[in-house]
């Protein structure tokens, strides 16, 4: 069995064995876990890193900043500011005199010399503590410049990364509602939470484009600040990682009053259902006949490619672990297309009713986890004798080191996931580590070599 913390039992449930669904979630990591999550900043660069044309400048020491240094692949079509990181590399004197000034005029240098359409400024812990006021350095320095300055409120012990997903939609809401709509369709969208990791945001954008679909924004994937500006003349928002945007849709509701509905492009059916969702909300009947058109001709196309490799992994076993739980239920239906079985899933942000649906969808004996840690993590997989794990960059090594199978679904991979063409690379991806021969070099370890294994 799993090598669990008191603090932390409440916060694993295993389907069927327990009477009734009782998960605790959405709470601060017990100290000593080890948690998986990264911290308040990193949650807020994340989500806002993707935004190709603005400044973005990390407030604090320099570790902050290479730790998240190019964090996600973030493809541009266009501008690549974003993947130049900025840090006012904070030290011991600024810590005591402040940093209002150094800020100021890294802020200043920084959009002389690369002309942003805007500009992050990131708070770090060491500014939460020593009181930096960013918000007036940043107004006045927009005041200067000309551009948004906009303060991401991300100081890193402030709670968990949740905490900066919202810091960092603050700070998209100050510049949505700044430009004009002007010949915005009525048949329009925002693409939110789609990070364009490996290229997906394109052929999102692609799908929508042949059902008749103007994209007002991508928020954030392949950003552009103007396009953000004036993201309040679309008709709906549709988002996918609704842990980090959900709260900015629903302010965007509050406001503009822009329904949104949240959508998954990982998997076969989550990708048809999504695009027909979004046909169904406008109504037209030729929107609904050219996407049954485009679902057909793509099913047509990757279901013989899927045959194939779901020949090798009828009956394999599959962990998931990921950050936002609404990745992972697409994440069971796909694998489960492919004839793999979901023994372990658990995400880092989920609530009630996200591991709700997870217990309604997984089989009888899924351990469902929330916010775990390694030692954790390594007993599941060990426990439940896994054929692959699906996570990121920190559960690779993890599952190496238990000689499993890996597949990358997060920020660093460079392999586009989502859509039809997705489900084709995810089925390849997942079969090459699967099958792949090293694993007859390095067998895999078996419950209660855990221990040893982290040594
Ligand atoms: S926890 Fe604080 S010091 Fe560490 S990376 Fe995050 S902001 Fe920087």
């Amino acid at each position: 069995m799993a090598d669990i913390l008191r603090e932390r039992e409440r916060q694993v449930f295993r389907k069927g064995q327990e009477a009734s669904f009782q998960i605790d979630c959405e709470k601060q990591s017990v100290a000593g876990s080890v948690s998986q999550r990264a911290c308040v900043f990193c949650g807020s660069r994340v989500v806002l890193y993707p935004i190709a044309d603005a400044l973005h400048i990390v407030h604090g020491p320099i570790g902050c900043a290479s730790y998240t240094w190019d964090i996600r692949g973030s493809l541009s079509s266009g501008p690549e500011l974003h993947r130049l990181s900025f840090s006012t590399d904070l030290q011991e004197l600024d810590v005591v005199h402040g940093g209002e000034k150094k800020l100021h005029a890294a802020l200043c240098e920084l959009i002389e010399e690369h002309k942003p359409k805007a500009a992050f400024v990131y708070a770090t812990c060491i500014v939460g503590v020593i009181g930096d006021d960013m918000e007036a350095v940043c107004k006045s320095v927009s005041k200067e410049k000309g551009i948004p300055v906009l303060a991401v409120h991300s100081e890193g012990f402030k709670g968990t990364k949740k905490d900066g997903y919202r810091a960092a939609c603050d700070a998209l809401l100050q510049l949505v509602g700044t430009g004009s709509t002007e010949g915005v369709s009525a048949k329009s969208i925002n693409i939110l939470g789609d990070f364009n990791l490996a290229g997906e945001t394109w052929m999102i954008r692609d799908y929508y484009k042949r059902m008749g679909v103007e994209v007002v924004s991508c928020i954030t994937g392949d950003g552009r600040i103007d396009d953000i500006r004036r993201a309040h003349g679309a008709a709906l928002n549709v988002v996918q990682c609704s842990g980090s945007m959900t709260y900015l849709a629903k302010s965007m509701k509050e406001k503009y009053g822009i329904p949104f509905m949240r959508v998954s492009y990982f998997g076969v059916e989550d990708m048809s259902k999504s695009l027909y969702d979004v046909a169904k909300h406008f109504k037209d009947k030729e929107m609904l006949k050219l996407t049954q058109n485009m679902v057909r001709e793509e099913l047509q196309r990757i279901m013989p490619l899927l045959a194939e490799y779901k020949k090798d992994l009828q009956g394999k076993r599959a962990a998931i672990y990921v950050g936002g739980a609404f990745k992972a239920f697409s994440l069971v239906t796909a694998l489960r297309h492919l004839g793999m079985t979901t023994v372990m899933v658990g995400s880092q942000t989920g609530n009630k009713d996200d591991y709700e649906q997870l217990r309604q969808i997984c089989d009888e004996g899924t351990i469902i986890a929330d916010d775990s840690n390694p030692l954790e993590l390594s007993s599941f997989l060990e426990e439940k004798d896994v054929d692959v794990f699906i996570g990121g960059v920190k559960e690779r090594p993890i599952a190496y080191k238990l000689g499993i199978g890996f597949c990358d679904h997060n920020h660093e991979r460079k392999e586009a996931l989502a859509g039809f063409e997705g489900m084709v690379n995810f089925a390849r991806e997942v079969h090459g580590s699967v099958m792949s021969p090293v694993w007859r070099l390095t067998p895999r370890k078996r419950a209660s070599s855990t221990l040893e294994v982290l040594k």
